[in-house]
């Protein structure tokens, strides 16, 4: 198997380095909200002065327009929180690339640490334009890939500078491929898989690609109804793919032909509406009323999916199981939440919505890894080679 170049076979004093980082922090009124964007970078910063780098850390936040800069999405934030956590000054350069940065970059001294304005203010960035990955290549003598988060995306910054410099996986990025690939290539079993969340379509390459790895699958969330209707329940008002539904029948069918128990939920909490004070009440999955929607798992589920992750030797978790961000059906996420928080399996965590959930709950730090890229982890775990990790193959 292929593997990656990391910071141990890097000299790095004197040199300047690029360094993609994900800082794609959720920013309220220009405060950050959650800073563990900018917390599990700081290995691969510190790693890079400690060597005598110069370092220039280039990340995307939000979605500019692309034609220059806009308050809203300036990294100034950013670049404040990261001089207080790294205990020095971080400067941002006013531009992403021209001659203002190239000066910033010509003035730094070995060990210290510069940032550039949003990529993404310039529009080249996401066409992963050459002559703008030039540009960015031209700053630097070495690129350091930190930003597993957006490695799914090929462009200029994450995939068109690494065809251009030497090129090598920061540590997080080290950590979020080995970890995903261990558990595909080598899990502890008994490997379960749960996935929940709101769309059957959004993760059919990701089951597929996991019966074939795991001795488990467990559903729920909004997409145990497409598999229920594919088994001719009726689901009410629940969310469904019916386009999906014989797809998801056909899984099903895999699943039991290759031995792997693939469980759904036999009961479920239904009301007519998603409001905190809804009148719910769980019903067998036989029995959904027509006129309710299903919107979290219910207790005998939560049971039954709960032992699953206690006698789990392995656990890869995407997407909540209920409408947790409403407390009246919070209840089924924050289950599994707690198995997986106890289980001596390893746990391994990724999504989005599903990262919210368990520090919501609480339990983030009780996992074995939670992974920092909702999309990049799922393609990861597809199967997909990443256009921002293979240039870091060796
Ligand atoms: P992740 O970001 O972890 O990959 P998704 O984006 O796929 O997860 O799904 C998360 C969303 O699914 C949440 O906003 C949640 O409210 C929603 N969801 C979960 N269960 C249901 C349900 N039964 N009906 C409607 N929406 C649901
Ligand atoms: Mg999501």
């Amino acid at each position: 198997m292929s593997k990656l170049k990391t910071l141990n076979q890097l000299d790095a004093h004197g040199k300047t380095v690029l360094v993609r980082v994900d800082f794609n922090v959720p920013l309220d009124k220009g405060v950050i909200t959650d800073d563990t964007r900018i917390t599990r970078a700081l290995p691969t910063i510190r790693c890079l002065v400690e060597q005598g780098a110069k370092v220039v850390l280039v990340s995307h936040l939000g979605r500019p327009k692309g034609c220059g800069f806009e308050e809203e999405f300036s990294l100034k934030p950013v670049a404040c929180a990261l001089s207080e956590k790294l205990g020095c000054d971080v400067r941002l350069s006013s531009e992403v690339t021209g001659p203002a940065t190239l000066g910033l970059v010509q003035s730094l001294e070995c060990g210290q640490v510069a940032l550039l304005e949003n990529v993404r203010f310039d529009s080249r960035e996401k066409k992963n334009d050459a002559t703008f990955a030039s540009e960015l290549a031209s700053i630097a003598d070495i690129y350091v890939n930190d930003a597993f988060g957006a490695a799914h995306r090929a462009h200029a910054s994450t995939s068109g500078v690494a065809n251009i410099l030497p090129s090598y996986a920061g540590l997080l990025m080290q950590e979020e491929v080995e970890t995903l690939q261990s558990i595909l290539d080598s899990p502890k079993r008994p490997f379960v898989a749960i996935l929940g969340g709101s769309k059957v379509s959004d993760k059919i390459k990701v089951i597929d690609s996991l019966i074939e790895k795991a001795d488990v699958i467990v559903i729920g969330g909004a997409m145990c109804f497409t598999f229920l209707t594919a088994q001719g329940l009726s689901v009410g008002k629940s969310l469904v793919e019916n386009d999906w539904a014989s797809r998801a029948d056909e899984m099903y069918k895999k699943a039991q032909e290759r031995g792997v128990k693939f469980l759904l939920p036999v009961d479920v909490v239904v009301a007519e509406e998603i409001s905190e004070n809804a009148d719910t009440s769980v019903v067998p999955v036989e029995d959904i009323p027509d006129d309710m929607m299903g919107l979290d798992i219910g207790p005998k589920t939560e049971e039954m999916y709960s032992k699953a992750i206690l006698e789990a030797g392995s656990v890869f978790w995407n997407g909540p199981m209920g409408v947790f961000e409403c407390s009246a059906f919070e209840s089924g996420t924050k289950a599994i939440a707690n198995a997986a928080a106890k289980t001596s399996g390893d746990v391994i965590v990724g999504g989005g919505d599903s990262v919210a959930a368990i520090k919501k709950f609480d339990v983030a730090d009780k996992m074995t890894f939670v992974s920092t890229g909702g999309g990049a982890s799922m393609e990861f775990i597809q199967g997909d080679v990443l256009a921002g990790v293979e240039p870091l193959y060796e």
